[in-house]
This record gives C-alpha cells, structure tokens and sequence, in this order.
C-alpha cells in the first residue's frame, strides 16, 4: 500500500484498521483486499484439479475391486515402438487403478 498523496511505502495499524503514512500522516482505511486475493487463489487450485480429471476420457471397462462400469483412462508412456501400448484404467467410483494388457 503506497500513499496517495505522497507515494512513500504506508505501515498498516492492524488494531485501528488502517495504512498510515510514516511521512505525511495520511491514513487509509484497510480493506479485505489481501483476503479475497487468497480465497480466489485457493478456488483456482481446486478449479484446476477438477478441470484436470473431468478432461480424462472414460471408457466402459468393468472395475476389478467395485464392479463399477465406468473407468478413466490414460495411455502408458512406451519408449520402444514395438512395445505394445498399455492402457492405465482408473475406477471413476473408487479410484482403483489397473492395467488392460492387450
Ligand atoms: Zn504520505
Ligand atoms: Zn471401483
């Protein structure tokens, strides 16, 4: 927080609820400014989380542990191109992961 009049660096005053100025004495009232920067950081790490496993495709693949019907995946990183691809599967209920090997 800068002063407005005088542009020098203000210091907060927690218990009257102010920025005071050490130069020029103006004072500005606090505003919930710091809070509502932290609640919206916050939201974004869940919003990004959701995002990441609402992108996975699903396919039909029953759940070995559950029974579930429905499962995300994700294709296995392979380095050699004769290596078959594996597919990871990920319960979309209990969060079991298992391999299909084809
Ligand atoms: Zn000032
Ligand atoms: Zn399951």
């Amino acid at each position: 927080m800068f002063c407005p009049s005088c542009k020098k660096l203000m210091r907060p005053n927690a218990s009257k609820g102010v920025w005071i100025c050490p130069k020029c004495n103006t004072t500005v009232k606090m505003g919930n400014a710091k809070i509502v920067e932290h609640e919206q950081a916050a939201g974004k790490d869940v919003a990004v989380v959701e995002q990441k496993v609402a992108t996975l495709p699903t396919t039909q693949e029953e759940c070995p542990k559950c029974g579930h019907n429905e499962a995300y995946w994700v294709l296995r990183q392979t380095r050699g191109a004769d290596e078959p691809e594996t597919r990871i599967l990920q319960c979309t209920k209990c969060g079991h992961k298992w391999r299909e090997y084809q």
